[in-house]
């Protein structure tokens, strides 16, 4: 099944920074917004229950997270070639 990194958007920098959280789903997709995910079942709340903040590299600061300001990203195939 395709493995996913979760990202959250920070409002303190505008960045996206990795909550280094991975989940694997059934679907197969680049990038899609967990609050979609979410609504399409495609995850289910418990896999992102455990996740509330994340650090910020920039400012120092723990930045709360929101499903709807969270992104899945695939994590790339480490045997493909590049
Ligand atoms: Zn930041």
């Amino acid at each position: 099944m395709p493995l996913y990194d979760i990202k959250s958007l920070c409002h303190a920098c505008g960045r996206f920074h990795d909550i280094l959280v991975r989940v694997q789903l059934a679907r197969n997709f680049e990038v899609r917004a967990v609050s979609d995910a979410l609504q399409e079942g495609t995850l289910s709340p418990s896999e992102i229950a455990t996740i509330t903040e994340v650090d910020c590299p920039n400012t120092g600061q723990s930045i709360p997270t929101k499903p709807d300001q969270m992104v899945l990203v695939a994590v790339q195939d480490i045997n493909r070639s590049h």
